[in-house]
């Protein structure tokens, strides 16, 4: 048969496994340490695509102070082996797909972070690499009208805005108090708590120069950490929503029978604390808000970093003053 001869003749099998290489540059650490102990390996192995996972060729990447903390060894009791290609935060195309995969196919734009725990065995093959394979269902197709390093800053940040606010019980009408507004993830918070539940009133903090920034970003009250201690004020909220690990004052300022959720540092009762989880459909859930323009990313200015530049990008996110995603691209 003509067509079969055809269709496995060896200029058709070339041009298959050359879309794909086998080898790729990746950003690796055989050593828990500070940023320097960050290599590029210029001859990494592509990840093997395992059941229900796809193969995103990373177009860009954002880094997360998760990423740092990992780097330090601070999870090693949980991690996965060294060596590590660090990065959870992904936005790139689909170049193949694994058994099972029922949603996605090749050329899909897509977004994500790439563990679905991202403490508890993250995977060894991150997003500061040419390619990195990810589960279907952490994925979402990247919303319409952003671009890759716009979309690549959003996944932890906004999956851990919207499921710290959704754990605090944040309804319309409420008031929420964010803690580190103008972060990675405050800065989400502030517009998810405003577009997507509905608060009444969002107060933020930030230092002198950020205060600005806060209001653009939705915030009735705008508060210069720098200026005024948060917790001497005599405005209560509903929620307080703590990306900056001030769990002690936090508690300060929620209304009696509120919420505190704190993203990290000490916890004081009522507070509590939880660990984000990847999930695609939510980040589905929000493309709407993303694509309407209700929810924008919010991208260093100092940034993006290309992949050339991701020890000086990490450098960077761990001054703690980032204003927004630390992104990286071109991957
Ligand atoms: P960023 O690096 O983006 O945060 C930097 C921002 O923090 C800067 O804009 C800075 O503003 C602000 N900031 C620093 N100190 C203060 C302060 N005292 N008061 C107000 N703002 C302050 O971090 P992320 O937003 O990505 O993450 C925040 C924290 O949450 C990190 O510790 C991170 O590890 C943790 N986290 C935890 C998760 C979980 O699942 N539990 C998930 C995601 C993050 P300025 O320059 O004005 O000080």
């Amino acid at each position: 048969c003509v067509a079969a001869s055809a269709s496995s003749s060896p200029a058709a099998t070339t041009a298959a496994t050359a879309e794909v290489p086998a080898a790729m540059k990746a950003w690796a650490y055989d050593a828990y340490g500070d940023a320097s102990v960050l290599k590029l390996d210029e001859a990494a192995a592509v990840p093997a695509v395992g059941e229900g996972q796809v193969l995103v060729k990373v177009a860009a990447a954002a880094l997360n102070p998760v990423d740092a903390k990992r780097r330090a060894g601070k999870f090693q009791a949980t991690d996965s082996p060294l060596p590590t290609v660090p990065g959870y935060d992904v936005a790139g195309v689909v170049v193949k797909v694994g058994g099972g995969v029922k949603g996605l196919k090749e050329g899909d734009e897509v977004y994500g972070m790439i563990s679905e725990k991202p403490l508890e065995g993250p995977k060894q093959s991150g997003s500061l690499a040419e390619y990195t394979a990810v589960e279907e269902k952490l994925l979402a197709l990247k919303p319409k009208g952003l671009d890759f390093a716009q979309a690549a800053g959003l996944p932890l940040a906004i999956l851990t805005a919207n499921e710290g606010l959704e754990r605090t019980g944040l309804a319309a009408g409420k008031s929420v108090l964010v803690l580190g507004g103008a972060g990675g993830v405050g800065s989400l918070a502030i517009q998810l708590a405003k577009q997507v539940y509905g608060a009444s009133k969002v107060g933020a903090t930030a230092s002198t120069k950020k205060i600005e920034l806060l209001k653009s970003l939705g915030a009735d009250v705008a508060i210069d950490y720098t200026k005024e201690n948060f917790e001497e004020l005599p405005d209560k909220y509903d929620v307080v929503f703590d990306a900056v690990g001030q769990g002690d004052k936090a508690v300060k300022v929620v209304k009696e029978g509120g919420s505190v959720v704190v993203l990290t540092g000490a916890v004081t009762p009522p507070g509590f604390r939880f660990v984000v989880s990847s999930n695609g459909s939510t980040l589905e859930k929000l493309n709407p808000y993303l694509e309407s323009g209700k929810v924008k990313p919010l991208i260093d200015p100092t940034g993006p970093f290309p992949f050339s530049q991701v020890v000086e990008a990490f450098s960077y996110l761990e001054t703690g003053r980032a204003t927004g995603k630390v992104v990286i691209f071109p991957v």
